[in-house]
C-alpha cells in the first residue's frame, strides 16, 4: 500500500502557505484504513501499553479500533470545554494558531503506560502537550503514534524522548 497515493494534499488550507495533508481520503478507502491499523498493530506488538489516549478529532479514528482490538482503555483528549467532568488541561501552540486540550482527570490512571495517538505530527506541540498531561498525573508515555510525520518541522526536538512512530514522513513541502 502506498499511503502517499491515498493522502489528499490541499495547498493553502486552512490558510495561505500551509499544505494540508488530508487523511479523510484514507477513511473512504477501507483497504487503506485497514492497512493503517495493521501497521499500527505490528509496530506495537511487543510494547507494553496499558491504555490509549486519542487526540480530537482525527486521532480518535485510529486510536479507537486499535484500543478495542487490544482490549485497552481509550481516553479522549478533547478541545477545551467539551468534557463535562473534572478535567486537566494543557495549552500549546500549533503550526497555525493556539489551542488547549483537556482530559478527564479520573481516566488518566497514575503509574500506567499510555500510547498517545494523533493523525499527523507537525511541530509536535499537540503531542507534547498531551505527554505533559500524562506525566503531570504520574503516568508514563508508552509511545506516540501518528499516521503522518512532517519531519521538516523538526518535531523530534520536542518529542523524541517519547519515541514517536509514523507510517509516512514528508521531508519538505
Ligand atoms: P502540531 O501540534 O504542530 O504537531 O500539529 C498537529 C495537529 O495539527 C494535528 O492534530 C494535525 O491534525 C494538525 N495539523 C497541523 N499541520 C497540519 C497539516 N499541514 N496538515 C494536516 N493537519 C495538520
Amino acid at each position: 500500500m502506498n499511503l502517499d497515493n491515498v493522502i489528499r494534499k490541499v495547498p493553502n488550507f486552512p490558510k495561505p502557505g500551509i499544505l494540508f495533508y488530508d487523511i479523510t481520503s484514507i477513511f473512504v478507502n477501507p483497504l487503506a484504513f485497514q492497512y493503517v491499523l495493521d501497521e499500527m498493530d505490528k509496530l506495537y506488538n511487543e510494547t507494553q501499553i496499558d491504555g490509549v489516549i486519542a487526540i480530537e478529532s482525527r486521532g480518535f479514528l485510529v486510536a479507537a479500533p486499535f484500543a478495542l482490538k487490544r482490549s485497552l482503555p481509550l481516553v479522549l483528549a478533547r478541545k477545551a470545554g467539551k468534557l463535562p467532568g473534572d478535567i486537566i488541561g494543557q495549552s500549546y501552540s500549533l503550526e497555525y494558531g493556539e489551542a488547549t486540550l483537556e482530559i478527564h482527570k479520573a481516566d488518566l490512571t497514575p503509574g500506567k503506560k499510555w500510547l498517545i495517538v494523533d493523525d499527523l505530527i507537525a511541530t509536535g506541540g499537540t503531542l507534547q502537550a498531551v505527554a505533559k498531561m500524562v506525566e503531570s498525573q504520574k503516568a508514563e508515555v508508552a509511545g506516540i503514534f501518528s499516521i503522518i510525520g512532517l519531519t521538516f518541522l523538526n518535531y523530534m526536538d520536542k518529542i523524541s524522548s517519547y519515541n514517536p512512530q509514523t507510517l509516512i514522513n514528508y521531508e519538505g513541502e
